[in-house]
């Protein structure tokens, strides 16, 4: 019988949670997805040196943010758990002990001076690092002399010394490698911790995983893993190596050239939706040359074989692209909901909304959005909207020509008789509009009103209206602005306006 398809994420709480987490675990639950299969989460600690606190559960609640839900995992067990390697470490000894039986692993005694020097002697002779099999022709005497002394010890695999290991994998095809140049790989530590191969090797055959898919970078340890089944006798997973992410230079994608975080994507406004999406296509085209794609038509549609291996670049500027087409398409409501703690980050709304307030947000989202690239950049963009005290901008040297003109015609705009008069105008029928609420199509009309009565040219009447409304030369249109701030807060800024620069 075929066996039920099993894939696995197994990251390692070392920091802040790596964008390459999600993209990877992305690809993982497509595969289990269209195959019926299941997708589990386990924690990979036994590296106690690179352990950080805290970071296992910022993994958890970034792949839930991202919605990347796993059937079986640490924070909610499972038939095969624990899913924490760290409450494994009894497992993982009796294991390694189980293949010095067999006759495939053995104790190692050298000291780590005896290994420093073999490694300074390989390096006078230019010959390539690695264990030269010491201890592994000890006798039997030998070592249960040592073990009874109590000499510290670790256990190695014993690697063949002839032939070639290969990796039949799914995208890449054999990758072969001479065993001869493969050292004899540590799988218990001195102090009884595994190692990553053997934990990663012995967990993922214990907890049934059928498909590895995991990043490119892990190739080099592959053959130890096949060599490890072998040595157990256990069917191998079929091994799925994903293209890295790259820096523009092509280089690994790194903290310095990237923002690698999880928690920085989500704290500077990318909506889950555009971040998978931008690390779908990273890796994966669809047929009919689709972008703009959800997670759930990803993993209905997704074929491993359609994955390409172009080392996909990271460019924050096809993500921002990408995350504007997702925050536009979104509910209204649902975007201005996640908005909310941005503008409260700028002080322009506090912890509870009153309903002019929340009426306001959603119209400036909705505005916004055409053209940001994320929901901070929203709220950045929005100081004109809760802004009331300004003052036109001064003229300087180093401002550009256009930048210049747009300055004096707001000037211009306010000393001019007609645009006087306009704003005078539209004072008026503001303080005669009955309610602090104006409406939109109010909104428009009171405006177009005083342009008829004023019976001028429009920039005649809206730049100098622009001018003390929002003392910027260009950005919101008025009627939206003047709906948003409500009437109070339109008079209030007329008249400190027109106090200012004598209107
Ligand atoms: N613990 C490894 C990591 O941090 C797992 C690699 C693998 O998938 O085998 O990514």
């Amino acid at each position: 019988m075929e066996r039920k398809v099993r894939t696995r994420v197994a990251p390692s709480p070392t920091g802040d949670p790596h964008v390459g987490t999600a993209y990877i675990a992305m690809f993982n639950i497509a595969f289990a997805h269209v195959n019926n299969g299941e997708f589990i989460l386990r924690i990979e600690d036994t590296d106690q040196n690179r352990y950080t606190e805290g970071s296992e559960q910022m993994i958890f609640d970034s792949l839930n943010w991202l919605g990347l839900n796993w059937a079986e995992g640490p924070d909610i067990g499972g038939p095969v758990g624990p899913y924490r390697q760290s409450e494994r470490f009894g497992i993982y000894g009796d294991y390694a002990r189980m293949l010095v039986e067999k006759g495939e692993a053995y104790y190692c005694f050298c000291t780590p001076e005896r290994l420093d020097n073999l490694r300074e002697r390989q390096k006078a002779m230019k010959k390539a690092p690695g264990y030269d099999g010491h201890c592994r022709s000890l006798t039997k005497e030998e070592i249960e002399a040592k073990l009874a002394a109590g000499e510290p010890y670790v256990i190695r695999l014993k690697m063949p010394y002839e032939g070639e290991t290969v990796i039949h994998d799914r995208l890449r095809g054999d990758i072969v490698f001479e065993n001869s140049k493969i050292d004899d790989q540590v799988l218990l530590k001195a102090d009884g911790f595994p190692t990553y191969h053997l934990a990663n090797v012995v967990d993922d055959h214990l907890m049934g995983i059928t498909h590895v898919i995991r990043a490119e970078e892990w190739i080099s340890s592959t053959p130890k893993h096949i060599q490890l089944y072998k040595a157990f006798g256990w069917e191998q997973p079929e091994f799925i190596h994903m293209p890295l992410l790259r820096n523009s230079d092509r280089t690994k994608i790194s903290k310095r050239k990237n923002p690698v975080s999880l928690n920085w994507y989500r704290d500077n406004g990318y909506l889950k939706e555009g971040l998978l999406n931008f690390l779908g296509l990273m890796a994966y085209s669809f047929k009919d040359g689709k972008e703009i794609f959800s997670l759930q038509e990803f993993k209905d549609t997704f074929n491993i074989d359609n994955v390409s291996l172009g080392g996909p670049v990271f460019d924050l500027v096809k993500l921002g692209w990408i995350n504007n087409q997702h925050m536009r398409m979104k509910d209204l409501k649902e975007l201005t909901d996640l908005a909310v703690p941005f503008f409260r980050e700028k002080g322009f709304v506090g912890e509870t909304l009153t309903e002019h307030e929340r009426y306001a947000l959603e119209r400036i989202v909705e505005i916004l959005r055409e053209h940001a690239h994320t929901l901070k950049e929203i709220a950045e963009e929005s100081e004109v909207y809760f802004k009331d005290e300004y003052t036109l901008p001064e003229i300087t040297e180093e401002m550009d020509k256009k930048e210049r003109k747009g300055i004096e015609r707001l000037y211009n705009g306010i000393q001019d008789e007609t645009g006087k008069k306009s704003i005078r105008l539209f004072l008026e029928k503001m303080e005669a509009f009955p309610t602090e609420d104006i409406p939109l199509e109010d909104a428009k009309k009171l405006l177009t009103d005083t342009l008829e009565e004023i019976g001028e040219g429009p920039g005649k009447v809206y730049m100098p209206l622009r001018a003390v409304l929002t003392g910027l030369p260009r950005g919101a249109d008025l009627y939206n602005l003047i709906s948003i701030i409500g009437k109070e807060r339109t008079i209030g800024r007329l008249k400190r306006m027109m106090a200012l620069y004598n209107i």
